[in-house]
């Protein structure tokens, strides 16, 4: 049987690592320690993945610690903070090698992309769930906040939308057409392992470029709609504009449309900036490999308005996913 401290010390206690400067103590005593560096805001987001919620029962462990991760460091990319470390809190059914295993390679795997450690956590008997708690770190200022959104400002996308909602479809079978088996396989890599926009983030907050961003997590228009009704303003989306994933662009326009627009589990950037910024934006995302878009602009009146490529009001009927409703 393995006990609790076992399975941490087993699984997710590694040795320090030189170079992980702010950790001054890590896993083992009540508390981790960390030193920031002076003059800098830390950032904190938590962000929690339920079993049979936020994933179906029997999911694989290496992408699920991959994607715990993930979510969390797409909150530190909006906000354009550098991520310094992280905690986790699991519940777990039963304490099971193969899937300790999986699940630290997926998750450490990551971290070690970002060069961040684990500091601490807690673990307890339970229904399988994971809360990853992020730290990161920022100068005073340059935080990408909801509420920085200016009438005129551009709106961009960072890479594309809508295939992590197309492969949910697919396995749900609510396809009219469903895919075949080698694009149902390429969307559902953009389910299981998105690629948070952290790069991105930093670069546009550290050069002053971007002034207001999100993560689409629960799907555009949603997730716009919060940088609308911080900023009170309102926007002007080209819905035809929006880059859509690669097996998504296969499909039918309505489909392509809606799954853009409201698919969820993006974790892409929406972001505002303003229209003298374009080069620099251009600059900026090409300095860090990730292709951006163009999409609409943000406007005084207030409300969000639809239209196609030709400028078109556009009723989509769509709203966003919501915990409480769906
Ligand atoms: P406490 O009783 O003070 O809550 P625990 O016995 O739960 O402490 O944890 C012992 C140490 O292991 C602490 O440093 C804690 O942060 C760390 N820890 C516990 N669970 C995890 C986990 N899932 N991942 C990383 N560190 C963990
Ligand atoms: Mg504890």
């Amino acid at each position: 049987m393995l006990s609790e401290f076992d399975l941490i010390k087993e699984y997710f206690q590694r040795p320090q690592h030189a170079a992980r400067a702010p950790v001054a103590l890590g896993i083992g005593d009540d508390c981790a320690l960390i030193a920031p560096t002076p003059g800098m805001q830390t950032a904190i987001s938590s962000d929690m993945l339920v079993e049979g919620r936020h994933f179906f029962a029997g999911e694989d462990p290496l992408r699920l610690g991959h994607k715990a991760l993930a979510v969390n460091l797409s909150d530190l990319a909006a906000m354009g903070a550098r991520p310094l470390g992280f905690t986790l809190a699991l519940a777990l059914p039963e304490a099971n090698r193969g899937w300790l295993r999986g699940f630290s390679q997926g998750l450490f795997a990551l971290a070690d992309a970002f060069d961040i450690e684990l500091i601490g956590g807690d673990t307890t008997k339970g229904p399988l769930t994971i809360c990853i708690t992020v730290f990161g770190e920022l100068r005073p200022g340059q935080a990408l906040r909801r509420d920085a959104a200016k009438p005129g400002d551009d709106i961009w996308i960072s890479g594309t939308l809508g295939d992590a909602r197309l492969a949910l479809a697919g396995y749900r079978l609510e396809l009219a057409r469903p895919l075949d088996a080698a694009s149902q396989r390429a969307a559902a890599v953009r389910m299981h392992t998105p690629v948070p926009r952290v790069a991105l983030g930093v670069r546009l907050a550290e050069q002053g470029i971007a002034h207001a961003a999100i993560d689409i997590s629960d799907g555009l228009i949603g997730d716009l709609g919060h940088i609308l009704k911080r900023s009170r303003v309102g926007a002007t989306l080209d819905v035809d504009a929006l880059p859509a994933g690669a097996v998504l662009a296969t499909q039918d326009t309505a489909l392509r449309r809606a799954y853009c627009a409201a698919g969820g589990d993006d974790y892409e950037l929406c972001f505002t900036a303003p229209v003298a910024a374009r080069a620099a934006v251009l600059a900026a995302a090409d300095s860090v490999a990730t292709p951006v878009t163009r999409v609409g602009t943000i406007d005084a009146e207030g409300g969000l308005r639809l239209v196609d490529a030709h400028g078109a009001p556009l009723d989509l009927q769509l709203s966003s996913f919501d915990h409480f409703t769906s």
